[in-house]
């Protein structure tokens, strides 16, 4: 099997390793489960982008949801990464890890009073506004503290980013953005606010995208709006195209990032937009493939017409196979010669929603481990406490050196915000 990880590999003895680390001593050392992700598969992910943006003025804003870990965060930061953000909570974060405000753009489609006034405070580098009436709330806000908020407008360019429907964000019927034949009035609308600074574009049309088409079709008609803006004497600085980049789970074919974004790039310098700084929200392909679950088989149990594999991991752990039927490829964490049967891998919650894999032909004994790979994005950052189980530890490997970055939660974490109010 060839693993999406360049630094996943097995030893002559079968035993998975991820950089220089066997995954049987981190579940030694940290227990089970446990996120685990690889340093460098992070960098090179993220410098692929850098790279093939060289020589264009650009900014690769890293999108927090995708994994929100602040250690992951710092490494993000230290490579010159922004950070695109959808919460008070995210800005939290990313302030915490000491990240340039100025490179952080803020989207998502109901920003409290609050956040706007937080970001405002903190000099973020962007709004990306979502509706009419965020540009009244942000120029209301901004004008109350005598600042000048710095905003795009996230266009929905209805183009079909043909992806699931949950991850498909940019057709006229989502809820994101604004529709792009109202955009013109709410630039000019914002270039006559006092308290605005109209600053860009943003758009964002979906996620796990393995078409160039849909980007090239989206570019096309942002860079339009931009034109009709400028003949109006509105100029905006910078063109984000957002994020949405696929990874490969199983046999999907993204392009590859220098490819995808030669073309992009070569049809934004031709129309003659070189001079405004290129934009990017990248998430789930900067952090997808660097990470894995470990987890441990808790119960075999055969049935009549399946046999189940019982994993200490669940749906709470692990949500994108209850939420959209996602696949993620499961694998022995040490080969054996052990024959193997069909399994429908499943975690211990009380709902029957809660599955891993399905039909997964596997070797495996109770008590050994497992690992569910490609799950570095919108793992940990989706995983929730129900049925009070407490959320995995995360371990960041780097070269033989393996990392705590996140401590596992404890039943006393969970308690505490309650035992307080008893
Ligand atoms: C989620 C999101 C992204 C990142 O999407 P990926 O598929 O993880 O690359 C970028 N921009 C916005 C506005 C988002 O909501």
């Amino acid at each position: 099997m060839v693993f999406q990880n360049l630094y996943l590999a097995r030893t002559a003895q079968g035993t998975l390793t991820l950089e220089n680390v066997a995954l049987t001593e981190i579940a030694k050392q940290f227990g089970t489960p446990t996120y685990v992700y690889s340093k460098q598969a992070i960098k090179d992910n993220f410098m692929a982008y850098a790279a093939a943006l060289e020589g264009q003025a650009h900014q690769i804003c890293y999108a927090v949801k995708a994994n929100s870990n602040l250690s992951i965060l710092k490494l993000l930061a230290q490579l010159n990464a922004g950070f695109d953000i959808v919460s008070g909570g995210e800005l939290r974060r990313v302030l915490a890890i000491g990240a340039d405000p100025k490179k952080i753009v803020f989207s998502g489609v109901g920003k409290s009073s609050e956040e706007i006034q937080q970001a405002l405070q903190a000099g973020i580098g962007c709004f990306n506004i979502e509706s009419a009436s965020e540009l009244d709330q942000i120029a209301q806000i901004a004008a109350v503290h005598g600042l000048k908020a710095p905003v795009s407008f996230r266009v929905n360019p209805d183009v079909d980013p043909k992806t699931h429907p949950y991850i498909s964000t940019g057709l006229k019927e989502n809820k994101f953005g604004v529709a792009f034949d109202t955009a013109l009035d709410l630039y000019r609308k914002a270039a006559g606010m006092m308290s605005i600074a109209v600053k860009g574009i943003d758009c964002h049309i979906g996620s796990q995208i393995i078409d160039s088409e849909p980007y090239m079709q989206a570019l096309d008609k942002v860079l339009d709006l931009v034109e009709a803006l400028e003949k109006e004497g509105i100029s905006l600085y910078h063109v984000d195209l957002g994020g949405g980049l696929g990874i490969t789970y199983k046999n999907e074919v993204p392009p590859a990032v220098q490819e995808f974004l030669q073309a992009i790039l070569q049809r934004y310098v031709k129309r003659g937009h070189a001079h405004r700084t290129f934009m990017l929200e990248p998430g789930r392909s900067i952090v997808g493939n660097a990470g894995l679950l470990l987890m441990r088989v808790q119960v075999l149990k055969p049935g009549a017409s399946k046999n189940f594999c019982i994993t200490d991991a669940a749906m709470n752990d692990y949500m994108r196979p209850a939420l959209y039927q996602s696949y993620s490829e499961i694998v022995e964490v040490q080969a054996n010669s052990s024959p193997s049967a069909l399994y429908d891998v499943v975690g211990p919650v009380c709902e029957s929603g809660d599955w891993l894999g399905k039909d997964r032909s596997l070797a495996v004994a109770q008590g050994e481990l497992l690992a569910l790979l490609s799950a570095g994005a919108y793992g940990m950052s989706m995983a929730s406490n129900y049925n009070s189980r407490n959320r995995a530890a995360e371990v960041m490997v780097d070269g033989s050196v393996c990392t705590l970055i996140r401590q596992r939660e404890t039943i006393e974490d969970q308690l505490a915000a309650e035992l307080s109010c008893l």
